[in-house]
């Protein structure tokens, strides 16, 4: 045998109440009751501080006077919709409890289901969730009895009461030894038996780790502890914990060959349990006696105490008593030669073992069901965590992304600089480039193509504002000469301050130009004629008095000058050019250093046709 959850109902039902605080019903039916005043009357006057009070003292009583614990919660219940939130958790409890005591477990569920909701404190919810956890257990809800117990052990750990968290523990490792967890019954038994609250011991979480340890065949011998434990619990008046490790020690002697010892350990208690009330407790020393027995063959005795196993086991519950006792009463019938009774036995034996089995099945079942339950549950949970942790790690990234995005805009906008920098540079060599587009070279004064773009300009403006302007075209005489004579750079030279000469006598408003080689031109804006001809001469006049360059005083250099009018020849640029052209050339021909008026055309008696000259 020597199979787990043996004896479990019993031990459940029996051990799990006695540890919620409950006398045996032989004891509390004894009580007498004894109202408060307050109570037994009309019930309405009760301060809040009083009804605590009495909600404790019907908690406390629940052990010592179970009469006067079950008049008080009468006597509350009227009060229950003036009660707060834990106030009433508080009385669903005792109403739950003395149900469940009473064997009305469907009452009892109903009362201690109420008690389990978030808004009761957690303490209470504890004390709740572990006598509906053996009221499950006691009534088969294996499935909702390990559902509970998840509930349980999710609450345990915020779980500061130390009496609460005890017995809480207890339960937990009662139903877990059930199922075949034997590690975690274990570790709940050896915390109760490392820190038993105020007026506890190590007895109940010795029984337990006992218990757990005998059924996951764990003990090689019976460890000091447990005898040390027998005897505190003896001391303490808790004989039932006591007379329920000798079970399990004689279970012990009894997987291990050791019959005799059973039979002493067993006898020699077995009336002091027979006092303590405990049928089923009873009946598993009685199914231990007989196999002990037989063991020894000792028949009669086998056959004396199977027939107590069965008959002590609980009515209509198939337990390991039970199928022990009928085991070894086919077994004694069977070696008497009692054919027909050994078979009606077997037959009993047979059923009881396979409704024992089948219960062990369901619990296992059960276990693991919730098992999976928890774990989807849980994988559940991880998802919804992973799913926040996206969540947060996208609102990271959102961050990141505003932190890139800034970045972003700070390299954008260093880049802004940079393109504006690179415009401005850009223009500004441009305007450069155009600049030296426009001047030229070696005088700095406008080139041909920026002196055409410019005087068009002026002159298309003094077209529409009819102003007459001038055009003055000049060429130094002779320069091959100079080139020849003092080479090119002095050329140069010349050509420079030539064009120096000829600005200091230009207003700003002219336009002057270097139209090619040692050619020029001035537009005169708002000019007769006569004052273009005597700026032409002003210029010759300057040029001739110069010296051409400083390196070379004795180098004079002269220019011939030709005039055109826009009174002669309109406003078109060409026009102009052409007929200043026409008088330059005239007056080379005239014999250089002179200033020539353009042709009259049309106008032969123009006073501007004076022509001056060396
Ligand atoms: P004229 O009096 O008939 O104008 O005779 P000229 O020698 O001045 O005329 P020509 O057209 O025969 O010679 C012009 C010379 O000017 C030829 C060329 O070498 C010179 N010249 C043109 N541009 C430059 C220049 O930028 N620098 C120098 N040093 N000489 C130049
Ligand atoms: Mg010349
Ligand atoms: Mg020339």
């Amino acid at each position: 045998m020597g199979a787990f959850g043996q004896r479990w109902i019993a031990a459940l039902f029996v051990l799990g109440m006695t540890m919620a605080g409950v006398c045996t019903a032989a004891s509390a039916a004894g009580a007498g009751i004894d109202a408060n005043a307050a109570v037994s009357g009309s019930g309405e006057a009760l301060s809040p501080g009083a009804i605590d009070d009495t909600l404790r003292e019907a908690d406390a009583l629940k052990i010592t006077d179970f009469a006067r614990y079950s008049r008080l919660v009468d006597a509350m219940t009227p009060m229950e919709p003036r009660l707060d939130n834990d106030q009433r958790g508080m009385l669903h409890f005792l109403r739950g409890w003395r149900a469940t005591w009473l064997g009305d477990y469907e009452a009892g569920r109903g009362e201690l289901e109420k008690v389990i909701d978030p808004s009761v404190n957690s303490v209470l919810r504890v004390r709740a969730l572990a006598t509906l956890i053996n009221l499950l257990g006691v009534g088969h809800r294996y499935q909702e009895a390990f559902q509970r117990l998840a509930e349980l052990q999710e609450l345990l750990p915020s779980v500061r009461d130390r009496k609460a968290r005890f017995q809480a523990l207890g339960e937990a490792s009662q139903l877990l030894s059930t199922a075949g967890q034997f590690d975690q019954a274990e570790a709940y038994a050896r915390e109760m038996m490392a820190q038993p609250p105020p007026g506890e011991t190590i007895c109940k979480g010795a029984q337990h780790l006992l218990r757990a340890r005998r059924e996951a065949n764990r003990l090689s011998s019976i460890e000091p502890v447990f005898e040390q434990a027998i005897g505190t619990c003896t001391a303490r008046h808790e004989d039932v914990f006591a007379e329920s490790m000798r079970a399990d020690i004689a279970a012990f002697y009894l997987d291990h060959g050791r019959a005799a010892d059973a039979v002493a350990l067993l006898v020699a208690h077995r009336d002091n349990l027979r006092a303590l009330d405990y049928p089923q407790l009873l009946s598993e020393f009685d199914a231990y006696l007989a196999r002990a027995y037989l063991a020894l063959g000792d028949l009669a005795n086998a056959r004396r105490f199977g027939l107590l196993a069965v008959a002590g086991a609980i009515r209509d519950e198939f337990t390991d008593p039970r199928r022990t006792g009928y085991l070894v009463l086919y077994q004694v019938e069977e070696r008497l030669g009692h054919a027909p009774q050994a078979l009606a036995y077997h037959e009993q034996y047979m059923a009881a073992d396979k409704a024992y089995l089948d219960d062990i099945g369901a619990r296992s079942l059960a276990f693991q069901i919730v098992d999976q339950q928890l774990l989807a549950r849980k994988a559940d949970v991880d998802a919804l965590n992973k799913q926040n942790e996206i969540l947060r790690l996208s609102g990271a990234l959102d961050r990141q992304q505003v932190e890139t995005g800034r970045l972003y805009i700070f390299i954008l906008g260093l880049a802004l600089v940079a393109i504006v920098w690179l415009v401005l540079w850009l223009r500004r060599s441009q305007l450069r480039f155009m600049k030296l587009a426009r001047r030229d070279g070696l005088t700095g004064i406008c080139n041909r193509e920026h002196f055409v773009e410019q005087a068009e300009r002026v002159l298309a403006y003094g077209a529409r504002s009819d102003r007459g302007l001038c055009l003055i075209l000049f060429d130094l005489d002779h320069f091959k000469n100079v080139n020849d004579t003092f080479g090119h750079a002095v050329g140069d030279e010349v050509l420079k301050r030539a064009v120096n000469v000829c600005r200091r006598s230009l207003h700003a408003c002219d336009v002057f130009g270097r139209l090619g080689g040692e050619e020029f031109a001035v537009l005169l804006p708002d000019c007769s004629p006569a004052q273009a001809r005597a700026r032409a001469e002003q210029l010759r006049l300057s040029i001739a008095a110069t010296s051409a360059t400083p390196s070379h005083p004795e180098l004079q250099v002269t220019a011939s000058f030709g005039v055109g009018s826009t009174l002669q020849c309109g406003y078109e640029l060409h026009r102009l050019l052409v007929v200043a052209d026409a008088a330059l050339y005239r007056a080379k021909r005239a014999g250089r250093n002179g200033v020539f008026m353009g042709d009259t055309g049309d106008i032969p008696d123009s006073p501007y046709l004076t022509e001056s000259g060396a």
